[in-house]
């Protein structure tokens, strides 16, 4: 994930989720995108704090630091040297078809990429290759960037290790919920401003929800409603999955109301993230803590990364 803030219910439900689930069946490796976030704002001031903020909602959602690394892609450099080599192992017309950052790209009005943004899926290739990442948990966003990773992995083998694959190619991993809308009805997203973030409060959560999107067709209470394109009702079946059958009918009768709808729907978001909440609040109060799992996961995380360049290397013949 790229550091841009406090997390949101899209990066909950579309991918911390199931990295929490698996970090029990595989080892796992987070990794902070902090180059990958200097693709869509130059400015470094906030990064830091950026990454403290978005480490400390990953530790309240349950990831175990422990069991696997947390760590800066920045501070290992082997993602930089990897991600030159496989530059080399794709062309600009295939990156140029991406509709991953096509779609970023109109949301965020930019007209000239940068070299570095083009090449996104690149370096996202070597972070996934590094570690030999078999499964990689993301958004359906990200599908088209796996594909990618994919495809330079295999050419990788053909050029270099014909008989003797360095590189594994990995599956993408979604959620049911791979893309999760915002409160505008577009994909939730920092950049568009339509997020329920993790930290919010229980106030915050209910006044957000009342500026929601729902069935333009359900004027007042009485008119019959359509949940199947209503994105509060997406949220019922995330977090009030017991209520989804009496909601859907309430609605679709006409009996429950959008205001009373939200409410229930902002009571259970709330119901939700308690827990989130109060394990931030200790981390929030423990700053070395997280500085302390920073530093252990880079130590970590560079000595995978270092085996894995050597093994580069001697199937390159070079360094
Ligand atoms: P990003 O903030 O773009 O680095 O996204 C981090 C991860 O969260 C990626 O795997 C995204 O696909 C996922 N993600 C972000 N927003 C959403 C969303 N609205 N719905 C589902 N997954 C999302």
């Amino acid at each position: 994930m790229r550091p841009t803030g406090k997390l949101h219910l899209g990066h909950l439900v579309g991918a911390l989720e199931n990295w929490v689930s698996l970090q029990n069946e595989f080892e796992n490796y987070h990794l902070i995108a902090d180059y990958h976030a200097l693709t869509t704002n130059l400015s470094t001031e906030s990064l830091y704090n950026h990454t403290i903020d978005m480490i400390t909602d990953w530790l309240s959602a349950g990831i175990d630091p422990v069991k696997s690394p947390v760590f800066r892609q920045s501070q290992v450099k082997e993602h930089a040297e990897l991600h030159l080599l496989f530059s080399m192992l794709i062309t600009t017309a295939r990156l140029e078809r991406n509709p991953t950052l096509k779609e970023q790209a109109r949301d965020l009005k930019i007209e000239t990429m940068s070299y570095g943004h083009l090449g996104y899926p690149v370096l996202q290739a070597a972070d996934i290759l590094l570690y030999k990442g078999e499964v990689v948990p993301v958004g359906e966003d990200q599908l088209p960037h796996i594909e990618i990773t994919r495809e330079v992995a295999r050419k990788f083998n053909l050029q270099y290790a014909p008989n003797n694959s360095v590189f594994p190619e990995p599956e993408g991993k979604i959620t049911k919920f791979a893309r999760l809308p915002g409160l505008n009805g577009q994909r939730m997203s920092k950049s568009v401003g339509n997020t329920i973030l993790l930290s919010d409060s229980p106030e915050e959560i209910q006044k957000k929800l009342k500026t929601a999107v729902t069935d333009p067709q359900k004027i007042r209470k009485g008119d019959p409603g359509r949940p199947d394109i209503c994105l509060v009702f997406t949220y019922h079946q995330k977090f009030n999955p017991s209520a989804v059958g009496e909601i859907r009918q309430g609605c679709e009768s006409g009996a429950l109301g959008c205001v009373d709808c939200k409410k229930q729907c902002g009571i259970a978001i709330a119901h939700a993230l308690a827990p989130l909440r109060e394990k931030r609040a200790h981390y929030e109060t423990h700053l070395n803590e997280v500085k302390d799992i920073l530093a252990d996961g880079e130590r970590r995380a560079k000595r995978t990364a270092e085996q894995t360049m050597s093994e580069v290397h001697q199937a390159m013949k070079i360094g």
